[in-house]
């Protein structure tokens, strides 16, 4: 019996929440006495995994997975669940493991607990905290079924490096034509830009900023610090930018190391939408601004003048 982490890879490598689970799973598996089995799929150097703890790897290499397929790759989960014994199957919270958690859930006959915040409350009875009402609160939910999946949120949970190195095994799961039913003919990457969902960074404009004339300033400042660009509903529904760039409530939620909101209110559907965001920082020239009670951060003054000096500074480093 061990705990199955799905360890997440993008063209080969693992993602940073990769690391961030089998760190995760490492704690859990220590309060069991159990071991961490990781399961990855065409990932090159699955040696990475054993500095965060994993003990074995079970290594999937299919040109048929090259592109993501929620039911091929749920099928491959359940399967390494099922070789291992396993009673506890971790995922992150990535577009992608969101799509397999509750697939892998059903196969198995387990129960399934998403958006989990901390290590477990109890093993015995299997509890977790999970969070609530768009971030605002939280929730302890049981799980009582033999097999239990939860689906781990982005950064609640640090790197945890331990020493150790982790057994590799090849793995080849039996998938059949109805697992490849749906086809991903294409992927369509944004070229240059970073994604919102994998993004450390968001730098986001509200209608403080007046017009999409202005704002080569937040595309700037984002591109010194690597960021992913974002705004609130209005500007989007403005087409001053993209919907895909919408986020909040009815947007696309952000749960990024540091959110950078320039110009932007902090209307509460707003704010629900980024919340889990770690550090909060606002720009806005109404010291009354709600974003000002939720920031970790805030600086009362003009966009158009501290913005172009922030992005001076940063240019120094
Ligand atoms: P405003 O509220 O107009 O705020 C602009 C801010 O810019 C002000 O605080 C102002 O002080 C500041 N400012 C002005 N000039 C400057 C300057 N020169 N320098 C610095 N600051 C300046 N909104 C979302 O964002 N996401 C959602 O998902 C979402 N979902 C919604 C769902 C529903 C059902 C409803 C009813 C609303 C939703 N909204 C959502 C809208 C939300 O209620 C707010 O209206 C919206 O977030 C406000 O956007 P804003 O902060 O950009 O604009």
């Amino acid at each position: 019996m061990s705990i199955l982490i799905y360890a997440e890879s993008a063209e080969g490598k693992f993602k940073k929440v990769a690391f961030e689970l089998a760190s995760y799973a490492k704690k859990v598996a220590e309060s069991m006495g159990t071991t961490v089995t990781a399961v990855t799929v065409n990932a090159s150097d699955v040696s990475e995994l054993g500095k965060y703890g994993v003990d074995k790897v079970l290594k999937v290499s299919d040109d048929r997975l090259t592109k993501f397929n929620a039911k091929a790759y749920a099928d491959v989960v359940k399967q390494a669940a099922q070789k291992e014994g396993t009673t506890l199957v971790v995922l992150s919270s990535t577009t992608d493991s969101l799509y397999l958690a509750p697939m892998v859930a059903v196969s198995l006959e387990a129960g399934y607990a998403s958006n989990v915040v901390a290590l477990p409350v109890s093993t015995s009875p299997f509890q977790v905290k999970r969070n609530a009402f768009s971030s605002k609160g939280f929730n302890v939910t049981e799980i009582s079924s033999d097999v239990k999946v939860i689906a781990v949120a982005k950064n609640s949970f640090g790197l945890v490096e331990a020493s150790g190195a982790a057994a590799a095994e090849d793995f080849a799961p039996s998938l059949n034509d109805a697992d490849f039913s749906i086809k991903v003919e294409n992927v369509e990457k944004v070229s240059g830009k970073v994604a919102i969902a994998d993004a450390e960074i968001v730098v986001s404009g509200g209608r403080g900023l007046k017009g999409p004339e202005n704002w080569g300033m937040v595309e700037e400042l984002a591109s010194v610090l690597g960021a992913a660009t974002a705004c609130s509903k209005p500007v989007s529904d403005l087409d001053w930018r993209p919907h895909s760039e919408h986020v909040g409530q009815t947007g696309k939620p952000v749960a990024a190391n540091l959110y950078i909101a320039i110009g932007i209110s902090g209307a509460i559907q707003h704010i629900a939408g980024i919340n889990a965001s770690k550090v909060k920082v606002v720009i806005n020239s109404d010291p009354e601004a709600p974003f000002f009670k939720v920031a970790d951060y805030g600086i009362v003054g003009d966009a158009f003048e501290v913005v172009p000096k922030l992005i001076e500074k940063l240019k120094e480093f």
